[in-house]
């Protein structure tokens, strides 16, 4: 038996090596060997861009950035086939790029010869010397035709994937997304890390400034817990229809673009991070009885004071900080449960820069072991 499997296996192997080696064979439709590609609308300088890692969908940002319109105008253009297809979508279709916005679907049919040939022509530019173009673009991964290449797995080629016979599936890096590549800009800009996810399991903020160039720290867990889901844009969902009733919305049930901007402005107006979604944080303050677990209980004015002397005096907490270090400061402050939330947002700056005036510190808005000390003092 085992003999046997091992025969299996050898011959299975011969026969990918010949396919291997037959140029094209392995490749979702045949290439041509010298693709013509597209051409730069500036000098893209020596220097290639770094391969774009892998990173996942975590924001709930629909909408086109501008690498992304800038890309598909540039292909259309280029090759005057196929459709524009879609870019952004709704987020309640599972995980993918398109609900960050950093997704493309170029229209362009495996049965349609013309359409085919455009394909073969810009994958093959796009992938040949391990992916040059496809640096230069952001460009993350593709999909065409039941395979799968990517830039962070360029030697290992097209893999099996499935699907995608009518369009091409272009996922970016945030770079790519936004078009800070050598590409558009002709030289080699930093890596851009992209909206960061500030509790465990919740949505990313979205209001972060554009470009990030900081590995995003990892994220705190949950301080407050509820019993209502994490929805998103384009869900549907009993509990929106709640959400929407507790926002003066009429309640539809359907978590559209309205709700979205809505929350937007709600979650900077209760400091919290600005994620759009109805995430557990959001939750907890729009309907309090939902709360199952809530840290900040632990902790009183006084013993929040001592608690953060003796734990967090080495720490220098600020803005957009998650975690206890930021719900034991909220508490010492004498912030309300409700709106310690854990996370260091603008009014968590209001109230550090006003307690640091009347501790006759400079009101710097960052919060250090000396502030603690002359908390602890006064
Ligand atoms: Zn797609």
């Amino acid at each position: 038996m085992r003999k046997l499997a091992i025969t299996l296996t050898a011959a299975v192997l011969a026969v990918t090596a010949s396919a291997g080696t037959a140029h094209g064979a392995t490749t979702p439709v045949p290439f041509p060997s010298s693709p013509k590609g597209m051409k730069a609308p500036g000098p893209v300088g020596h220097a290639l861009d770094p391969v774009p890692a892998y990173a996942p969908q975590n924001a709930c940002q629909p909408g086109t950035p501008t690498g992304v319109a800038k890309l598909r105008s540039h292909v259309l253009k280029t090759y005057g086939v196929g459709g524009a297809g879609n870019t952004a979508r709704t987020c309640a279709e599972g995980s993918s790029e398109h609900a960050d916005g950093r997704a493309w679907d170029w229209m362009v049919n495996v049965k349609n010869s013309k359409e085919k040939a455009a394909a073969a022509n810009f994958l093959g530019w796009l992938t040949r010397d391990n992916g040059r173009a496809a640096r230069r673009l952001g460009v993350m991964y593709v999909i065409y035709n039941k395979k799968i290449w990517a830039s962070y797995r360029a030697k290992d080629g097209w893999r099996a994937s499935s699907g995608h016979t009518d369009h091409i599936h272009v996922s970016f890096s945030w770079n790519g997304a936004r078009g800070n590549t050598s590409w558009w800009r002709g030289a080699v800009q930093p890596t851009d890390y992209g909206p960061c996810q500030r509790f465990a399991g919740q949505p990313s903020a979205v209001d972060t400034k554009a470009v990030n160039l900081k590995p995003c720290p990892a994220p705190s867990p949950l301080i407050k817990t509820t019993n209502l889901p994490t929805l998103e844009y384009g869900q549907r969902h009993s509990a929106v229809s709640t959400a929407q009733g507790l926002l003066g919305r009429s309640r539809t049930g359907t978590f559209d673009s309205g709700l979205r901007a809505k929350l937007i402005s709600w979650q900077r107006a209760n400091n919290l991070p600005k994620t759009g979604g109805l995430d557990q944080p959001t939750w907890a303050i729009l309907r309090t009885s939902s709360v199952k677990t809530n840290v900040a209980k632990q902790y009183t004015a006084t013993s929040a004071r001592a608690y953060g002397l003796k734990n967090y005096s080495k720490l220098s907490l600020k803005s957009l900080d998650t975690g206890r270090s930021v719900l034991v400061l909220q508490r010492a402050l004498g912030l309300s449960l409700k709106l310690s939330t854990g996370y260091f947002g603008a009014q968590t700056t209001a109230a550090v820069k006003a307690k640091q005036s009347s501790l006759g510190r400079p009101a710097t808005g960052v919060w250090t072991g000396a502030d603690w000390k002359a908390l602890s003092r006064s």
